[in-house]
Protein backbone atom coordinates (compact mmCIF):
# COMPACT_ATOMS: atom_id res chain seq x y z
CA UNK A 1 0.00 0.00 0.00
CA UNK A 2 0.99 3.84 -0.62
CA UNK A 3 1.26 6.13 1.44
CA UNK A 4 -2.05 7.73 1.46
CA UNK A 5 -2.61 10.89 -0.26
CA UNK A 6 -5.24 13.28 0.94
CA UNK A 7 -5.88 16.48 -1.48
CA UNK A 8 -8.03 19.66 0.22
CA UNK A 9 -9.89 21.81 -2.91
CA UNK A 10 -11.08 24.61 -1.01
CA UNK A 11 -12.93 26.09 -4.01
CA UNK A 12 -14.54 29.27 -4.17
CA UNK A 13 -14.19 29.33 -0.65
CA UNK A 14 -12.45 31.39 2.46
CA UNK A 15 -10.94 34.79 2.68
CA UNK A 16 -7.54 35.02 4.15
CA UNK A 17 -8.32 35.39 8.03
CA UNK A 18 -10.79 32.43 7.72
CA UNK A 19 -8.28 30.67 5.42
CA UNK A 20 -5.29 30.81 8.39
CA UNK A 21 -7.70 30.46 11.01
CA UNK A 22 -8.95 27.39 9.02
CA UNK A 23 -5.26 25.76 7.87
CA UNK A 24 -4.10 26.58 11.72
CA UNK A 25 -6.98 24.03 13.51
CA UNK A 26 -6.60 21.39 10.28
CA UNK A 27 -2.82 21.86 11.83
CA UNK A 28 -3.15 21.31 15.93
CA UNK A 29 -5.21 18.20 14.27
CA UNK A 30 -2.94 16.11 12.66
CA UNK A 31 0.37 17.11 13.75
CA UNK A 32 0.23 13.30 15.32
CA UNK A 33 -0.33 11.96 12.54
CA UNK A 34 3.39 11.04 10.60
CA UNK A 35 2.00 8.47 7.41
CA UNK A 36 0.03 10.51 5.68
CA UNK A 37 0.28 13.12 2.70
CA UNK A 38 -1.83 16.22 3.00
CA UNK A 39 -1.98 19.37 0.42
CA UNK A 40 -4.48 22.10 0.50
CA UNK A 41 -5.41 23.49 -2.41
CA UNK A 42 -7.08 27.39 -1.42
CA UNK A 43 -8.17 30.08 -3.58
CA UNK A 44 -5.48 32.20 -5.22
CA UNK A 45 -5.61 34.99 -2.81
CA UNK A 46 -5.04 32.55 0.52
CA UNK A 47 -1.84 31.13 -1.54
CA UNK A 48 0.64 33.39 -0.28
CA UNK A 49 -0.32 33.28 3.51
CA UNK A 50 -0.91 30.02 3.43
CA UNK A 51 2.40 29.56 2.25
CA UNK A 52 3.52 31.18 5.09
CA UNK A 53 1.17 29.33 8.06
CA UNK A 54 2.11 25.80 6.69
CA UNK A 55 6.09 26.21 6.84
CA UNK A 56 7.65 23.95 8.98
CA UNK A 57 4.44 21.24 8.65
CA UNK A 58 3.95 18.43 6.49
CA UNK A 59 1.13 19.98 4.77
CA UNK A 60 2.01 21.08 0.79
CA UNK A 61 0.00 23.71 -1.00
CA UNK A 62 -1.70 23.67 -4.12
CA UNK A 63 -3.28 25.88 -6.60
CA UNK A 64 -6.92 24.71 -8.09
CA UNK A 65 -6.23 25.87 -11.42
CA UNK A 66 -3.47 28.02 -13.58
CA UNK A 67 -2.33 29.02 -17.39
CA UNK A 68 -0.21 27.39 -19.12
CA UNK A 69 1.84 30.51 -20.46
CA UNK A 70 5.14 31.52 -18.13
CA UNK A 71 3.59 35.50 -18.81
CA UNK A 72 1.86 37.35 -20.99
CA UNK A 73 -1.19 39.15 -21.66
CA UNK A 74 -3.49 37.33 -20.16
CA UNK A 75 -5.93 39.68 -17.84
CA UNK A 76 -6.66 37.65 -14.94
CA UNK A 77 -4.80 34.35 -15.09
CA UNK A 78 -2.38 32.81 -13.15
CA UNK A 79 0.72 31.26 -14.35
CA UNK A 80 2.81 27.95 -13.75
CA UNK A 81 5.83 30.43 -12.22
CA UNK A 82 3.53 32.34 -10.28
CA UNK A 83 2.52 28.96 -8.28
CA UNK A 84 6.00 27.91 -8.09
CA UNK A 85 7.22 30.97 -6.62
CA UNK A 86 4.61 31.64 -4.14
CA UNK A 87 5.46 28.22 -3.10
CA UNK A 88 2.58 25.41 -4.55
CA UNK A 89 4.36 22.66 -5.28
CA UNK A 90 0.75 21.05 -6.86
CA UNK A 91 -1.92 22.25 -8.93
CA UNK A 92 -5.44 20.46 -9.73
CA UNK A 93 -5.93 20.68 -13.59
CA UNK A 94 -8.77 19.77 -15.26
CA UNK A 95 -11.27 19.72 -12.37
CA UNK A 96 -14.96 19.29 -14.02
CA UNK A 97 -16.30 22.49 -12.83
CA UNK A 98 -13.45 24.01 -14.80
CA UNK A 99 -14.62 21.85 -17.81
CA UNK A 100 -18.60 22.96 -16.95
CA UNK A 101 -18.19 26.25 -16.10
CA UNK A 102 -15.41 27.45 -17.68
CA UNK A 103 -15.53 24.82 -20.62
CA UNK A 104 -12.21 23.49 -20.80
CA UNK A 105 -11.42 21.06 -22.79
CA UNK A 106 -8.73 17.92 -22.80
CA UNK A 107 -6.83 20.02 -25.46
CA UNK A 108 -6.74 23.14 -23.06
CA UNK A 109 -6.07 20.49 -20.19
CA UNK A 110 -2.92 19.03 -22.23
CA UNK A 111 -1.29 22.11 -22.25
CA UNK A 112 -1.61 23.23 -18.97
CA UNK A 113 -0.10 19.62 -17.59
CA UNK A 114 2.78 20.28 -19.72
CA UNK A 115 3.13 23.57 -18.59
CA UNK A 116 2.99 22.58 -14.76
CA UNK A 117 5.40 19.47 -15.15
CA UNK A 118 7.95 22.11 -17.15
CA UNK A 119 7.72 24.06 -13.68
CA UNK A 120 8.32 21.21 -11.31
CA UNK A 121 4.93 20.96 -10.29
CA UNK A 122 2.78 18.34 -9.71
CA UNK A 123 -0.29 17.82 -12.20
CA UNK A 124 -3.25 16.67 -10.28
CA UNK A 125 -5.60 15.07 -13.37
CA UNK A 126 -9.06 15.37 -12.95
CA UNK A 127 -11.20 13.07 -14.75
CA UNK A 128 -15.01 11.52 -14.68
CA UNK A 129 -18.39 10.91 -16.19
CA UNK A 130 -21.46 12.77 -15.95
CA UNK A 131 -24.51 10.29 -14.83
CA UNK A 132 -25.65 10.38 -18.31
CA UNK A 133 -22.55 9.03 -19.75
CA UNK A 134 -22.38 6.48 -16.87
CA UNK A 135 -26.44 6.00 -17.62
CA UNK A 136 -25.65 5.37 -21.26
CA UNK A 137 -22.82 2.75 -20.56
CA UNK A 138 -20.09 5.15 -21.48
CA UNK A 139 -18.31 6.19 -18.58
CA UNK A 140 -14.55 3.77 -19.46
CA UNK A 141 -15.12 5.36 -22.63
CA UNK A 142 -15.10 8.97 -21.63
CA UNK A 143 -12.58 8.13 -18.96
CA UNK A 144 -9.93 6.74 -21.63
CA UNK A 145 -10.74 9.52 -23.92
CA UNK A 146 -9.81 12.28 -21.23
CA UNK A 147 -6.93 9.97 -19.85
CA UNK A 148 -5.60 9.50 -23.62
CA UNK A 149 -5.94 13.93 -24.87
CA UNK A 150 -5.46 15.07 -21.19
CA UNK A 151 -1.49 13.29 -20.82
CA UNK A 152 -1.10 13.13 -24.68
CA UNK A 153 2.70 13.28 -25.64
CA UNK A 154 3.81 12.57 -21.66
CA UNK A 155 6.95 10.62 -21.13
CA UNK A 156 7.54 7.79 -18.85
CA UNK A 157 9.24 10.58 -16.92
CA UNK A 158 6.60 13.10 -16.52
CA UNK A 159 3.70 10.86 -15.90
CA UNK A 160 5.45 10.12 -12.62
CA UNK A 161 4.91 13.54 -11.82
CA UNK A 162 1.08 13.23 -12.42
CA UNK A 163 -1.50 12.82 -9.74
CA UNK A 164 -4.85 11.10 -11.32
CA UNK A 165 -8.04 12.06 -9.89
CA UNK A 166 -11.07 9.75 -10.92
CA UNK A 167 -14.00 12.11 -9.96
CA UNK A 168 -17.51 11.42 -11.39
CA UNK A 169 -19.28 14.42 -11.81
CA UNK A 170 -22.29 12.54 -10.72
CA UNK A 171 -20.81 12.13 -7.10
CA UNK A 172 -19.21 15.98 -6.80
CA UNK A 173 -21.18 18.22 -4.45
CA UNK A 174 -24.07 15.46 -4.26
CA UNK A 175 -23.48 13.39 -1.32
CA UNK A 176 -23.85 10.69 -3.37
CA UNK A 177 -20.36 8.69 -3.48
CA UNK A 178 -19.37 6.17 -5.92
CA UNK A 179 -19.29 2.70 -4.15
CA UNK A 180 -16.11 1.67 -3.32
CA UNK A 181 -16.88 -1.39 -5.96
CA UNK A 182 -17.81 1.00 -8.57
CA UNK A 183 -14.44 3.40 -7.58
CA UNK A 184 -11.73 0.21 -7.48
CA UNK A 185 -12.98 -0.64 -11.61
CA UNK A 186 -12.61 2.39 -12.38
CA UNK A 187 -8.97 3.31 -10.56
CA UNK A 188 -7.58 -0.57 -11.72
CA UNK A 189 -9.14 0.71 -15.41
CA UNK A 190 -7.42 3.47 -15.16
CA UNK A 191 -4.07 1.57 -13.26
CA UNK A 192 -4.07 -1.05 -16.76
CA UNK A 193 -3.94 2.23 -19.02
CA UNK A 194 -1.05 3.62 -17.20
CA UNK A 195 0.58 0.14 -17.16
CA UNK A 196 -0.29 -0.29 -21.25
CA UNK A 197 1.33 3.16 -21.74
CA UNK A 198 4.18 3.40 -19.55
CA UNK A 199 5.12 0.25 -18.07
CA UNK A 200 3.76 -1.98 -15.26
CA UNK A 201 6.81 -0.47 -12.71
CA UNK A 202 5.87 3.58 -13.54
CA UNK A 203 2.20 2.84 -13.61
CA UNK A 204 2.00 1.06 -10.41
CA UNK A 205 3.88 3.83 -8.54
CA UNK A 206 1.38 7.05 -10.20
CA UNK A 207 -1.22 7.78 -7.38
CA UNK A 208 -4.82 7.68 -8.51
CA UNK A 209 -7.13 9.51 -5.79
CA UNK A 210 -11.07 9.07 -5.73
CA UNK A 211 -12.96 12.63 -5.42
CA UNK A 212 -16.72 12.67 -4.91
CA UNK A 213 -18.88 13.08 -1.64
CA UNK A 214 -15.96 11.93 0.32
CA UNK A 215 -16.29 12.35 4.00
CA UNK A 216 -15.00 10.87 7.36
CA UNK A 217 -17.75 7.76 7.02
CA UNK A 218 -16.91 6.48 3.52
CA UNK A 219 -12.83 7.50 3.47
CA UNK A 220 -11.81 3.83 4.80
CA UNK A 221 -13.96 1.98 2.58
CA UNK A 222 -12.48 3.60 -0.17
CA UNK A 223 -9.48 3.35 0.78
CA UNK A 224 -9.88 -0.69 1.90
CA UNK A 225 -9.69 -0.76 -2.50
CA UNK A 226 -6.12 -2.10 -3.79
CA UNK A 227 -6.13 0.69 -6.58
CA UNK A 228 -6.94 3.77 -4.23
CA UNK A 229 -3.95 5.80 -3.23
CA UNK A 230 -6.11 8.69 -1.19
CA UNK A 231 -8.61 11.33 -2.28
CA UNK A 232 -9.62 14.78 -3.31
CA UNK A 233 -12.03 16.13 -1.25
CA UNK A 234 -13.83 18.96 -2.00
CA UNK A 235 -16.44 20.55 0.59
CA UNK A 236 -15.54 18.23 3.45
CA UNK A 237 -12.51 19.68 3.01
CA UNK A 238 -13.27 23.10 4.10
CA UNK A 239 -14.64 21.82 7.74
CA UNK A 240 -11.45 21.50 9.47
CA UNK A 241 -13.12 18.09 11.77
CA UNK A 242 -14.11 16.47 9.28
CA UNK A 243 -11.07 17.01 7.11
CA UNK A 244 -9.03 16.22 10.10
CA UNK A 245 -11.24 13.04 10.30
CA UNK A 246 -10.73 12.24 6.87
CA UNK A 247 -7.16 12.11 6.85
CA UNK A 248 -7.11 10.18 10.20
CA UNK A 249 -9.76 7.80 8.70
CA UNK A 250 -7.52 7.08 5.97
CA UNK A 251 -4.75 4.88 7.28
CA UNK A 252 -5.21 1.54 8.57
CA UNK A 253 -6.31 1.77 11.85
CA UNK A 254 -2.66 0.58 13.69
CA UNK A 255 -1.53 4.11 12.15
CA UNK A 256 -3.76 6.09 12.88
CA UNK A 257 -1.75 7.31 15.84
CA UNK A 258 1.89 6.44 15.28
CA UNK A 259 4.28 9.04 16.23
CA UNK A 260 5.82 12.15 14.07
CA UNK A 261 8.78 10.77 11.49
C1 LIG B 1 -14.04 18.21 -5.65
O1 LIG B 1 -14.30 19.40 -5.63
O2 LIG B 1 -13.06 17.80 -6.28
C2 LIG B 1 -14.90 17.29 -4.91
C3 LIG B 1 -14.65 16.02 -4.96
O3 LIG B 1 -15.93 17.86 -4.21
P1 LIG B 1 -16.85 17.13 -3.08
O4 LIG B 1 -15.89 16.38 -2.17
O5 LIG B 1 -17.55 18.25 -2.39
O6 LIG B 1 -17.76 16.21 -3.79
Amino acid sequence: MKRPLIVGNWKMFKTIPEAINLINIIKAGIHKIADCDIVVCPPFTALAALSEAIRDTKIELGAQDMHFETEGAFTGAISPLMLKDVGCRYVILGHSERRQHFKETDELINKKMMAALKYNLVGILCIGETLEEREARRAFEVVKQQFDQSLKNLSAEEIERVVIAYEPVWAIGTGRTATPEQTEQMHSYIRRLLNEHYGDSIGERVYILYGGSVKPDNIAQLMGKPNVDGALVGGASIKAESFIQIVTNALPQELQDSPKR
